[in-house]
């Protein structure tokens, strides 16, 4: 039975929280220029690793604590993540959460979770003038690289044998970890992704329903 063994690696802009919040930072704090870095990733002109250091250096490292105040009180997260987490921890099924965003806003959410959740996510270095990104797990030589923080290597680091691997997400920063799942339960881009690549996947909006669907997953990987 492949019951015990279910490795669960979500997604939080967008997935865990409702919206990406690192856009919403973005568009509060990063001056108009960003928007053209934004367009320009957008494009695959620019990778997201390049794009996403590009626009938080140019925001000065004075205003990091408005940041962390502001992404706190602006993310919302999606229904039933607590619930679903409840199933986890009754079923054994491991569960990671890898972020593309930042620990200031990803730690207060899993907070009351730590006894199931592992976490990997990016923090910012706010001691020169302007903000630099630290990247949490970058790209392993397996990648093509421009990850930021790598999904896939974190997947390879972190995947034990014989576990049915179950990817959680929302965005095109998905589509290498997707690849490399049993089962994907998807939303937004990811989903026209998973359907365009013929990836096993489910639709979800909340997590109710990622946690009712979860032994169809498991049973279909
Ligand atoms: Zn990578």
């Amino acid at each position: 039975m492949k019951h015990s063994q279910v490795a669960f690696y979500c997604d939080f802009d967008g997935t865990i929280a409702e919206r990406d919040m690192v856009g919403v930072i973005l568009r509060r704090f990063a001056p108009p220029e960003a928007e053209r870095i934004v367009a320009e990733v957008n494009a695959k002109r620019r990778t997201v690793k390049d794009g996403v250091e590009a626009m938080f250096g140019l925001i000065p490292s004075n205003v990091f604590p408005d940041m962390e105040q502001y992404a706190r009180e602006q993310t919302k997260l999606r229904p039933g993540f607590d619930a679903f987490v409840a199933l986890c921890r009754e079923k054994r099924w491991r569960l990671t959460v890898v972020s593309g965003g930042f620990d200031f806003f990803v730690y207060p959410v899993v907070a009351p979770y730590r006894d199931v959740v592992k976490v990997y996510c990016n923090s910012l270095d706010a001691t020169g003038a302007y903000l630099k990104v630290k990247w949490g797990v970058p790209c392993d030589t397996a990648c093509d690289g421009g990850c930021g923080l790598c999904k896939p290597t974190v997947i390879r680091k972190t995947l034990q044998a014989g576990e049915t691997l179950v990817v959680i997400g929302d965005g095109v920063t998905d589509v290498k970890q997707a690849k490399l799942a049993d089962f994907v339960f998807a939303r937004d881009k990811l989903l026209a992704e998973c359907k365009a690549l013929g990836l096993p996947h489910a639709k979800f909006e909340t997590f109710y329903d990622i946690a009712r669907h979860s032994y169809l997953a498991v049973e279909e990987a």
